[in-house]
């Protein structure tokens, strides 16, 4: 419904296809837009040419259509939008707040691997661009599903990378200048990029932006006990039959899977879904991916 204000957004990276973690990122994100009668965008992030797979977007999109999970707008890629990027980086300059980097990884890691000030000898290779941490940075925000969290991005983080040496932009200012671009107002995605969030919010403040509001989805677990990866194509989702993966994704949502009646088409299914969708049932511990229990139907 036009007007409530919600806007939310599913965001992968196209380094393989989606696989169970995804879907329960895409569900989780759609099912709090649509039941806050908002609205959701799909954004492919593919910043990062080195990682990116070839036929990877265009197979998540139509996973996502046999899913049912269909974005309110026209899907964007981050790699036409570095006007975008060029802009905020140079905002960020202008103000200080960024500078050219020599330093390597070695060298970093020399100093305990937290950038807080330059140590590289010369200036050969070609520079990163940082943004500069200030001392005592410390980050809170309050998230949907976790409650109170906060970072002292300083101290655990330091001064981070906006713009790599070999020219790629960062995944953390590419998602800040988007979610704001698109007038997201509600970031939904996984617990892996938890630590990540008080970054893009000291970007925010830098940059003029608002910040959404925050909700990290379980992290979902392989049998091993390790988190599902793309990119080591872990679990590819079958795009012919959504309805097993839909039910899972909604079982590790912490959802009631006997409130769901039997059907054959996942559009039905969604529908069912949004219609007894609990926001506050939904778990902050890992959660293992594994075979269904047996359904009550
Ligand atoms: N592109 C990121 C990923 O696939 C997600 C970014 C986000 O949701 O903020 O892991």
């Amino acid at each position: 419904a036009p007007g409530s204000g919600y806007r939310g957004r599913f965001a992968p990276s196209p380094t393989g296809p989606l696989h169970a973690g995804s879907l329960l990122s895409a569900l989780g994100s759609w099912l709090l837009a649509r039941s806050a009668g908002g609205e959701w965008l799909v954004r492919i992030e593919d910043v990062d040419r080195g990682r990116e797979v070839a036929g990877a977007a265009a197979s998540q999109l139509s996973a996502l259509d046999a899913f049912g999970l269909r974005a309110d707008a026209t899907v964007v890629y981050q790699s036409q939008r570095e006007p975008l990027y060029q802009r905020a980086l140079q905002q960020l300059l202008d103000a200080g707040l960024a500078f050219e980097c020599h330093c390597s990884r070695g060298q970093l890691a020399a100093v305990g691997g937290i950038h807080r000030r330059c140590v590289a000898r010369s200036n050969r290779r070609d520079p990163a661009i940082r943004f500069r941490v200030a001392d005592d940075s410390a980050v809170a925000f309050t998230d949907r599903i976790r409650g109170h969290v906060q970072q002292r991005v300083d101290r655990e983080v330091g001064d981070f990378v906006i713009r790599r040496a070999d020219g790629n932009w960062a995944y953390q200012l590419a998602v800040v200048v988007d979610d704001a671009a698109q007038g997201v107002t509600d970031v939904v995605r996984g617990a892996d990029l938890i630590g990540s969030t008080a970054r893009q919010i000291l970007l925010q403040r830098a940059l003029g932006l608002p910040t959404p509001r925050y909700a990290h989805l379980p992290l979902l677990l392989d049998a091993a006990g390790r988190k599902l990866s793309k990119s080591e194509r872990a679990h590819p989702l079958d795009p012919s039959t959504p309805i097993p993966a839909v039910r899972s994704a909604w079982r590790m949502l912490g959802q009631d899977l006997s409130c769901l009646a039997s059907t054959g088409d996942v559009e039905a299914l969604l529908e069912q879904v949004v219609a007894s969708f609990d926001p506050s049932r939904i778990p902050i511990q890992p959660m293992r991916s594994g075979p269904l229990p047996l359904s009550h139907k």
